[in-house]
């Protein structure tokens, strides 16, 4: 995926669950969201005055997440839940403070940054952060099968050379091809092929009912 194809799917959601450590080793979170993106990666605001600020100078780490769609949860008359189909979003990664001789020079470029020099001279603690180096996933949902012939497609992305692990369970080699983590799995990401059976991560939910069937041993759980 491109940096603006990474942007645009978490502007889409607008309003994004930002999370920090904070001195005591518990994670934090607030909500903001994204004001823009460059070769260098996409940046948000806070201020000095926050402890959001502290911990991000501290850690030089944040993770966000958002979900597009409905957040409704309705359980049927059958007892199953249904989520309208949407996607969740969310990235890991480093932040840099951002300075703002630095951030008035990407405004005279890039108009998305006009609104960062315009918010750091308003308010003088405002501050502009750019996550520089990340790896996150899009997981587009569809438990109806309504848009899609599967339920899940998840898509991993990095960027800036950050570690990327692939999605899903998977299948090593004492694979007897008995067949029964493929009848298991309601999500349609176990198929045949010569030698064993196989997980298609991009398509797997890790609910583990494959693992738990699987008589040889053969799934893995990532780490
Ligand atoms: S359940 Fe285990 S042994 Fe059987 S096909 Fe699946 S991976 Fe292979
Ligand atoms: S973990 Fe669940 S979704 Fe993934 S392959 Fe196994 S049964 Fe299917």
């Amino acid at each position: 995926m491109t940096i603006k194809e990474i942007y645009d799917t978490f502007d889409k959601i607008g309003c994004l669950t930002f999370a920090t450590i904070n001195e005591a080793g518990y994670p934090e979170t607030r909500i903001a969201h994204l004001r823009g993106y460059d070769e260098q990666g996409v940046y948000f605001m806070t201020m000095t005055s926050k402890p959001f600020y502290k911990q991000l100078v501290d850690t030089g780490k944040i993770s966000i997440c958002g979900m597009s769609a409905s957040t409704e949860v309705t359980e049927l008359e059958d007892g199953n839940l249904y989520f309208e189909p949407g996607y969740t979003a969310r990235l890991t990664g480093d932040v840099i403070e951002i300075d703002m001789p630095e951030i008035k020079e990407k405004a005279k470029k890039n108009s998305l940054f006009e609104y960062c020099v315009k918010d750091q001279e308003r308010y003088p603690t405002m501050v502009t952060f750019c996550i520089t180096k990340f790896a996150g996933e899009i997981f587009k949902y569809d438990f109806e099968k309504k848009n899609m012939d599967h339920k899940v497609l998840r898509t991993r992305f990095s960027y800036g050379n950050f570690l990327s692990k692939p999605a899903g369970l998977t299948i090593k080699g004492n694979c007897i091809k008995c067949g029964r983590c493929h009848d298991e799995c309601t999500f349609d990401a176990i198929h045949e092929i010569e030698v064993q059976y196989q997980i298609n991560g991009s398509k797997c939910d890790e609910c583990g009912s494959c693992f738990l069937v699987c008589p040889t041993g053969a799934i893995s759980i990532r780490e």
